[in-house]
């Protein structure tokens, strides 16, 4: 069974770049008669935007996307920190309190920091003083024991989950520990039972990171193909510039006419089918691309 996932950020409107993982992933699953899954990745307190988690529904409902199964990671928690206590318990992480500059230092020539040494049983005593708001946010995180002498220094005990005080939009102030991207994202993708990952090239050194945990895990990593960047001359695709301007009141909302987001799109006329052509016709091809909008339009 082929499963897939789309896996938007809840911190802004969807644009055509992000669209495209969407569509590929769907029209992938579809194809095969798979699964298609949506996650909401909103295991940032500081980016969330309330309002988008339906907003993103609507549109990718507009782009004629239906999905099977429906998740958003900040009721998950749970299951990220009983894996993280596992991991602890079986000193294949650790908490860490050094100080980032001083970590990357000995990182960088292979080294071991003092936190790395502790025993399981020392770890998880911070692990629970990390739980009991012990430290405060940039005192700790939990980190991956990867090779040390990995080649890719980025990749070397990649940090889990870390402390932040905001309380998170939706489901309020009771968490403070908040697992990292490249963990949550890990732990998903496995218990989902996702086989093929299709995302954009910046997450090529993510899925390094990622892949040492499956390793650690014994699980096997699905198929993941990171393609190029899709840009539009002239159109701003920054989710965090165009929910500021339309906060600032630069912009009249998140379909301003001047923004290459699916709301903007849709103003302008453009039909999903035309949209979805247009995607599956740039594909999954690992070379950055540009679209304009005479293409678009064409
Ligand atoms: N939430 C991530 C993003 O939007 C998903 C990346 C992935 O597909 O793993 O970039």
């Amino acid at each position: 069974l082929i499963v897939t996932r789309f896996a938007p950020n809840p911190n802004g409107p969807l644009h055509l770049g992000n669209a495209r993982a969407a569509i590929l992933s769907h029209e992938y699953s579809r194809k095969y008669n798979g699964k298609f899954i949506l996650r909401f990745e909103d295991t940032n307190p500081e980016n969330v935007q309330p309002e988008m988690y339906e907003f993103i529904k609507r549109d990718l409902r507009w782009l004629g996307l239906s999905w099977d199964e429906e998740y958003i990671q900040s009721d998950r928690l749970h299951i990220y920190y009983d894996f993280l206590e596992k991991l602890l318990e079986e000193g294949k992480a650790y908490v860490c309190t050094c100080e980032v500059e001083k970590f990357r230092e000995l990182r960088d020539k292979m080294e071991a920091c003092q936190c790395r040494l502790l025993s399981p049983q020392e770890d998880l005593q911070r692990w629970n003083r990390m739980l009991a708001g012990d430290f405060l946010q940039g005192e700790a995180v939990v980190r991956i024991k990867t090779d040390l002498k990995h080649p890719n220094p980025a990749v070397r005990d990649w940090p889990a989950c870390r402390i932040v005080e905001q309380p998170h939009p939706r489901v309020g102030g009771k968490f403070r520990v908040w697992p990292l991207y490249n963990f949550s994202v890990s732990i998903d993708d496995h218990e989902m039972g996702i086989t093929h990952i299709l995302r954009g090239k910046e997450h090529e050194v993510n899925e390094q990171r990622q892949r040492t945990l499956y390793e650690m895990l014994g699980w096997s990593y699905p198929v993941a193909i990171q393609y190029g960047r899709l840009s539009i001359p002239g159109a701003s695709l920054s989710k965090t510039e165009t929910v500021r301007a339309v906060k600032e009141g630069k912009l009249s909302g998140y379909d301003d006419v001047r923004l290459a987001t699916l709301a903007a799109l849709r103003r302008r006329g453009i039909s999903p089918v035309a949209l979805k052509k247009i995607i599956l016709k740039v594909g999954l091809t690992l070379v950055d691309s540009s679209l304009s909008w005479e293409t678009i339009y064409a």
